[in-house]
């Protein structure tokens, strides 16, 4: 990972996330609150959810995960602001991940309001979350997964290992489907949405000019860099779409960046740079693994041998695969750039060119 660090714009809130805690409801500027929203048994904690004061109203930048105890955090979080959750007019959701969405239906059905998404996420919540559906989901993960190499007897565990949260997930439509571009149209607010897939097929930032603020959503966080994974969801090559999607943003002018993790921050340019910078620096490694191997070898191979934060055999089931995913996502960049050689099998093999 690349040694830049980005200035917390609330030290508090990085000291919350460093200290292990769920940081204070805040009011980030005059009509503006971030509400952090406790995530179950989870790393990242809590999903900082945004509130944006409009006339007779507020509308939400993501919902929180589909839990009792999350909801009843965004509703006294609105409270702190001053609102009731039948005051929520909309439900800006920069992506379908649970954390983000999960609680946006529960949400519409206590307010009424409306949900939001991209078209392109909105795609794929019948096939995610539809119990009639999901088995089909399951198989093409585990030919994926097969293809990629992955033992036999791992197989199963790994293809079935996300099927777990969907539960939690409730199955909401969204009313309104927003393209790159788009105005938002909150009253009081020049909010416009920037497409940035990647991360996933439809995700969405929020850029405000004339307040000079981005939602990044999991698009850029201050510490984290986001999964960006193949997956029988994804696009081919997902990778390009994130890079191409981090340039897209870094042009924006905005003097802080709001993401849905960890704390935010200041510097935007400079972050994304050190982002760009550690997937220069994975394809590089994976380039020289697949070289190393003096012959063709298979992703879930290539995953054993890169430098995890702990070791390979310590990861559970349900992370392994989103190593040997996101490592495939690599391999496929640098197949594109014809840096490696992709030969069709199962499994199939990567070369040096
Ligand atoms: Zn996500
Ligand atoms: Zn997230």
């Amino acid at each position: 990972m690349a040694k830049f660090a980005v200035t917390p714009s609330n030290a508090a809130q990085r000291e919350a996330w460093v200290g292990g805690t769920i940081p204070e409801v805040e009011r980030v500027r005059p009509g503006l609150w971030s509400v952090p929203v406790p995530i179950p048994v989870n790393p990242l904690r809590y999903v900082l959810v945004y509130v944006l004061e409009l006339p007779g109203g507020v509308a939400i930048v993501d919902a929180g995960w589909n839990t009792d105890e999350a909801y009843d955090a965004l509703v006294a979080g609105l409270g702190v602001a001053g609102y009731a959750i039948t005051d929520v007019k909309g439900v800006l959701v920069t992506h379908i991940h649970p954390d983000h969405y999960g609680l946006a239906g529960r949400v519409r059905e206590a307010s009424g309001a409306w949900i939001a998404l991209h078209p392109a996420d909105a795609r794929l919540l019948r096939e995610r979350y539809d119990d009639e559906v999901v088995d089909t989901l399951v198989r093409r993960e585990r030919a994926l997964l097969r293809r990629c190499g992955v033992p036999e007897l791992t197989l199963d565990e790994l293809a079935g290992a996300s099927m777990m949260i969907r539960h939690v997930v409730s199955m909401a439509r969204p009313d309104r489907l927003v393209e790159d571009g788009d105005d938002l149209g909150l009253p009081g607010w020049d909010l416009r949405a920037v497409w940035t897939p990647g991360h996933s097929p439809g995700h969405l930032c929020f850029v405000s000019p004339s307040r000079r603020v981005l939602f990044s959503g999991d698009h850029v966080l201050a510490r984290i860099t986001p999964i960006v994974a193949v997956h029988p969801q994804s696009g081919p090559n997902p990778l390009a779409d994130y890079l191409d999607s981090l340039a897209a943003v870094r042009k924006l002018e905005v003097d802080e960046v709001l993401p849905a993790h960890e704390y935010r921050f200041l510097e935007l340019a400079e972050r994304v740079d050190a982002v760009m910078a550690h997937h220069d620096a994975r394809l590089a490694e994976i380039e020289r693994v697949v070289g190393a191997a003096g012959g063709g070898v298979a992703c879930w191979e290539v995953a054993t041998r890169l430098t995890w934060s702990r070791p390979w055999e310590t990861i559970p089931p349900f992370m392994r695969r989103s190593a040997n995913n996101e490592t495939l996502a690599h391999l496929v960049w640098l197949a594109a750039k014809g840096r490696v050689v992709r030969q069709a099998g199962e499994p199939e093999l990567w070369h040096a060119p």
